[in-house]
């Protein structure tokens, strides 16, 4: 059961003991207790103008938004949403910088004004001031569900690194310094052909993805066997396992399609090397039928060539069909009468097909259209 509490923090809790580490861009406050920049979270983008205006908001006594923080097993607190207010008012109180104060702070200097120069009085009332907290806790699942829920206010955080979040481990770092750390070697090496953004954790959540499916396992969409993955991995002394198959992925990518094109950006190539992999593959003749597809007209989805040059399905290239003016020029030469059947159909109750098929060098114009009735092309189409 997911419990959340309202809890009350003067700033004086929070920002006592913060520190910041750059090389591990870690954060924390609360005297250890508080990660204001877990891993998932993103670097802090605040610009001038928005840290100053919470400093201001907090020095004229005004309401804060509301704030979430997660309780971790250990007792610890992690920062869900409210990162880059809590690093603004940290840095302020840490003298870092210094703002314009509000006319309600009587004061000499009234720019650039920096914590340490502000009289008692002001000091106190902005150490005392209350800043609200929902504090979540549950198991692992019942953080996804709020974390889902936070993200219809707060920032949007991607499915991915909503997993990440709730399912850290040793393991998942090594992880994400091959597929999601700036300048990884999944970008530096593959980026051509894997779509997403990487430091959104769109490559990670691909390689989980085939991998899970490499591995047969089971759940409830993508997400679900991914994070299945995630679970059954998550103790793994590191992700070299991980590395090596995405590895051979595209080591095999690049043995049976070895010209590059940029319709191979995005495709699924995990899945078809999970089921095609151990075929005995002619590269040659692969070569020249990417060739020919790619100039075909009527392969509208390029994307679908690879895959369907390995099953063969005519449905994944996703091929041209005819024009409305098409099909009510060829309905009229017909006079609404099914080539088939010989029965007469309204338009809307036929569909147009080619006579000669596409694999059969068939194109979609107008004297290889022929309209069929419903039943009619379907029994044509399942021959
Ligand atoms: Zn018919």
């Amino acid at each position: 059961m997911m419990q959340v509490e309202l809890k009350k923090y003067r700033i004086e809790e929070i920002t006592n003991g913060f520190s910041e580490d750059d090389n591990s861009s870690q954060v924390i406050a609360m005297g250890g207790k508080l990660d204001i920049r877990p891993k998932y979270q993103r670097e802090y983008v605040y610009d001038d103008e928005k840290r100053d205006k919470v400093i201001d908001t907090v020095l004229r006594g005004l309401p804060l938004g509301v704030m979430y923080f997660v309780e971790r097993d250990d007792g610890s607190l992690e920062v869900l949403d409210g990162q880059q207010r809590l690093i603004s008012i940290c840095r302020y109180a840490d003298n870092q910088f210094g703002i314009k104060l509000p006319d309600n702070i009587v004061h000499q200097i009234k720019s650039e004004a920096v914590f340490n120069i502000l009289h008692d009085g002001d000091k106190e009332k902005f150490n005392n001031y209350e800043i609200n907290v929902y504090i979540c806790k549950g198991t692992y699942k019942d953080k996804i569900d709020w974390f889902e829920t936070i993200n219809i206010a707060g920032e949007k955080l991607e499915q991915q690194e909503i997993l990440n979040a709730v399912l850290h481990s040793k393991w998942l770092d090594d992880a994400k310094t091959y597929f999601s750390k700036r300048n990884c070697p999944a970008h530096r090496v593959y980026s051509r052909y894997m779509k997403g953004n990487y430091i959104r954790q769109d490559y990670l959540a691909t390689a989980f993805a085939w991998a899970a499916d490499n591995e047969d396992i089971e759940g409830k969409g993508r997400r679900g066997k991914i994070e299945n993955y995630m679970q059954k991995h998550r103790k793994d002394q590191n992700a070299k396992e991980l590395w090596s198959y995405f590895e051979s992925v595209f080591s095999w990518v690049k043995k049976a399609f070895r010209n590059y094109d940029e319709s191979m950006k995005g495709v699924e190539w995990g899945y078809l090397y999970n089921v095609h992999k151990d075929e005995l593959l002619d590269p040659d003749l692969l070569a020249k039928e990417v060739k020919n597809l790619l100039e075909d007209s009527e392969v509208t989805n390029k994307h679908g060539i690879y895959e369907y040059l390995l099953t063969n399905k005519e449905r994944v290239l996703n091929l041209r069909g005819f024009s409305i003016q098409d099909k009510t020029t060829q309905y009229s030469k017909q006079k609404g009468i099914c080539t088939i059947c010989g029965k007469h159909f309204e338009l809307k109750d036929m569909e147009a097909d080619h006579i000669t098929p596409w694999h059969e060098g068939g194109r979609t114009t107008l004297d290889n259209c022929q309209m069929l009735c419903k039943k009619c092309n379907r029994e044509k189409g399942g021959r």
